[in-house]
């Protein structure tokens, strides 16, 4: 198992993320479909391809995480497409939770939760993610191809009452979510009801011409709307605090040449049940 994950990274991308000391994967992403009920145009759906065959079962997503504690596994990540389509979502996180006593984290676009939200427990997921990147219908059409905000709101809300960790992901967009209004009103939202935001860099994993027209550099526009991010010491990352709100940065890696302390990274587990390293900061 260890030469495979070994293969998995080149040596110095893994020193540069876990040093050279024994060799850890703190961190699994599980992709746990690839089917999504939103279209939006930036989706580069974690590396798999829509037309990929998935095969991946529960039973299958465990096994795996088995194997991965005895390497320092302490985390796992739940993402599409859309998880909240994934039929034996609340076995799954039962299963992981309760047995291997680990971490649990979903990233959803939020439009199921109100639908699947008995699948769901506050006491099993450290934290749940929701893709929001504007409170403008329109906008919101726009970017996802749906007209689905509503959804996403209500999901909201009932996450709120039941004591969720709540955080919202924001891809900053040029021209669709980068004002000063737009960016104010969205710490204003997340402050108000006690969710974390996580402002996100457009990944270049999208055709070029897309991808420049919509490219907004993080750091100037969250100047721009008078947000002055220091870098946090526990990990790094640029962070903002508005009441007991706390407003992040992640910023993608461009060039996987050049390394730094300030890099992570994991197993991403895909659909198809193939392991894959990445890297983040
Ligand atoms: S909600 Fe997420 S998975 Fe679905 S299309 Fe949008 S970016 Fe892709």
């Amino acid at each position: 198992m260890k030469q495979y994950l070994f293969k998995l990274f080149n040596e110095k991308e893994y020193e540069s993320v876990y040093g050279k000391n024994e060799f850890k994967i703190p961190s699994l992403r599980v992709s746990l479909v690839n089917s999504c009920n939103e279209d939006c145009f930036y989706c580069h759906n974690e590396g798999a391809p829509k037309n990929m065959p998935v095969s991946i079962q529960a039973g299958d997503i465990i096994n795996t995480v088995y194997l991965l504690k005895k390497f320092g596994l302490k985390k796992v990540k739940f993402t599409g497409g859309e998880p909240l389509l994934f039929k034996d979502l609340k076995n799954l996180l039962y299963k992981i939770k309760h047995i291997a006593d680990l971490d649990l984290f979903i990233t959803t676009n939020g439009t199921l939760i109100k639908k699947r939200i008995r699948d769901l427990s506050p006491n099993l997921l450290n934290k749940i993610s929701v893709s929001l990147d504007t409170l403008s219908p329109d906008v919101y059409k726009f970017i996802t191809g749906k007209n689905l905000l509503d959804e996403v709101i209500a999901g909201l809300n009932i996450l709120k009452k039941n004591g969720y960790n709540v955080e919202i992901d924001c891809v900053l967009l040029n021209g669709l979510n980068t004002s000063k209004n737009s960016i104010k009103y969205a710490a204003m939202y997340c402050a108000e009801n006690g969710f974390d935001l996580q402002f996100i860099e457009l990944s270049d994993k999208m055709p070029p011409g897309l991808y420049s027209k919509y490219y907004a550099d993080p750091c100037a526009v969250l100047q721009n709307a008078g947000f002055n991010f220091k870098k946090d010491r526990t990990n790094d990352r640029q962070f903002f605090k508005i009441g007991g709100s706390k407003m992040t940065l992640c910023r993608c890696v461009k060039d996987k040449g050049e390394f730094h302390s300030g890099r992570r990274g994991g197993l991403r587990l895909l659909p198809n049940g193939v392991l894959k390293n990445f890297l983040y900061e």
